[in-house]
């Protein structure tokens, strides 16, 4: 057990893959932070996670970022000899609808126009890359970037290389206040005791608007929750790529659907509902999602992969995921001097988290960061100050 040291150079708030990537890229910058996690690494959204990462149909005015962010877990499978299953396996988008050809045209074009490899399918071409998916498909879109991680796996290296690179973390040690000192971070209140620090970065995904709320700061981050079906094994190349729904309202924002194959076997199949507001508390328990919901996601998975009807499932499971309002990140500086945050989701926090820690490290030393580009870019989609206010009680 690691024990709770007195003062660090940064305290980072919550231990799921936002606080990891952040506690390893400030540790290579040379500081010595801290990373508290109230319960066990990776046991809140981050192990749930599906950890598909690529650009196709993510916003495309982020597309730049998302490449990157793409590339960063690359290349961090080639330099550590993916210990966390990197799979490159492409994404395919179903088209059911006739309305919703003229969308997936649409983003193809756009991604295309930016250097993206995409293309628009017939359902015959589709089934070349999907064989099983026997559904009643008129066309698909095709995006050969995506790649899948496994997210603990992908979890546990990020944790090693932070501890290497001079982080210590430690679990099961809860955040309970924020200390605030002439105007300023001055550190944290723990269930084992105090921690003085100048700044502190909170990354406690659905949790974060809570913690912000412990320095008086208002942060627009609902839950929404996130259903997860796990089949028994299935046979290698069951499903070979990452399948998700082109929809009218685009991709991501407007809630999704996703189907891959574990490296373990297991079919996974994801699909969410719309954000909320939960009673007080709500968002420490698992919740069960409406039945009707979970039998409609099912019966989505059926339709498109009729071969597995047969197949018993393994296990559900049910997690929030926090968005904010327009579905963007919020990462940098909040209006108390030394707070930051990198939180809000939107369904694809793990394929950012390596991007956002780069950007935090500007936002926390005032140097290094993204490459020039980039950095202007998120700080103008993440920035925290376009939602964050000061409690005015
Ligand atoms: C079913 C599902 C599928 C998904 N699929 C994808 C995908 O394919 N691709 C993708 O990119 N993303 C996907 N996501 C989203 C992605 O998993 C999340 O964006 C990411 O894991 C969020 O990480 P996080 O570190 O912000 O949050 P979390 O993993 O929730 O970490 C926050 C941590 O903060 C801790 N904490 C809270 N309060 C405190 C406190 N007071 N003190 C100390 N610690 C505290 C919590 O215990 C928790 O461990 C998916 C999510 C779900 C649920």
């Amino acid at each position: 057990m690691t024990d709770l040291p007195h003062s660090a150079d940064a305290v980072v708030v919550g231990g799921g893959i936002l606080g990891a990537a952040t506690a390893r890229a400030l540790a290579r910058t040379g500081m010595k932070p801290l990373l508290l996690e109230a319960r066990a690494f990776g046991g809140a959204v981050t192990g749930a996670s599906l950890a598909a990462i690529g650009t196709h149909m993510h916003g495309i005015e982020e597309y730049p970022l998302l490449r990157h962010a793409g590339q960063l877990w690359s290349d961090l499978a080639e330099a550590t000899g993916n210990p966390f299953e990197y799979n490159r396996q492409g994404k395919l988008c179903y088209i059911l609808h006739p309305e919703d050809r003229a969308v997936g045209a649409d983003w193809v074009a756009r991604e295309q126009a930016l250097g993206a490899e995409v293309a628009l399918l017939t359902p015959e071409e589709a089934r070349e890359r999907e064989p099983l998916m026997t559904g009643p498909l008129i066309g698909a879109t095709w995006a050969p970037d995506t790649a899948t991680v496994n997210p603990f796996l992908g979890l546990r290296t990020v944790l090693r290389l932070a501890r290497e690179a001079g982080a210590t973390a430690v679990a099961n040690t809860p955040v309970t206040a924020l200390r605030i000192d002439g105007g300023r971070i001055a550190g944290v209140e723990t269930s084992c005791g105090a921690v003085s620090a100048p700044h502190v970065v909170l990354t406690g995904g659905p949790w974060t608007a809570r913690l912000a709320a412990m320095a008086g700061i208002v942060l627009p981050i609902r839950p929404r929750q996130a259903q997860c079906l796990a089949s028994m094994r299935q046979p290698p190349g069951t499903i070979r790529r990452v399948i998700s729904a082109c929809e009218r309202a685009g991709g991501v924002d407007s809630g999704y659907t996703q189907i891959q194959q574990a490296a373990s076997g297991q079919v996974l199949f994801n699909t969410v509902t719309a954000p909320f507001d939960p009673p007080e508390g709500a968002q420490d328990h698992i919740h069960e999602v409406p039945p009707g919901f979970v039998l409609e996601s099912i019966e989505t998975l059926l339709m498109l992969f009729p071969s597995l009807a047969a197949q018993p499932l393994l296990r559900s499971w049910v997690r929030f995921e926090g968005v904010t309002p327009d579905s963007r990140f919020l990462a940098g500086s909040l209006p108390l001097p030394g707070l930051h945050v990198a939180a809000g989701d939107n369904g694809s926090g793990y394929c950012r988290a390596l991007m956002l820690a780069d950007h935090l490290v500007a936002a926390v030393t005032g140097a290094g960061g993204l490459p020039e580009d980039l950095a202007a870019l998120a700080a103008r989609f993440y920035a925290p100050m376009r939602f964050a206010q000061r409690d005015a009680a």
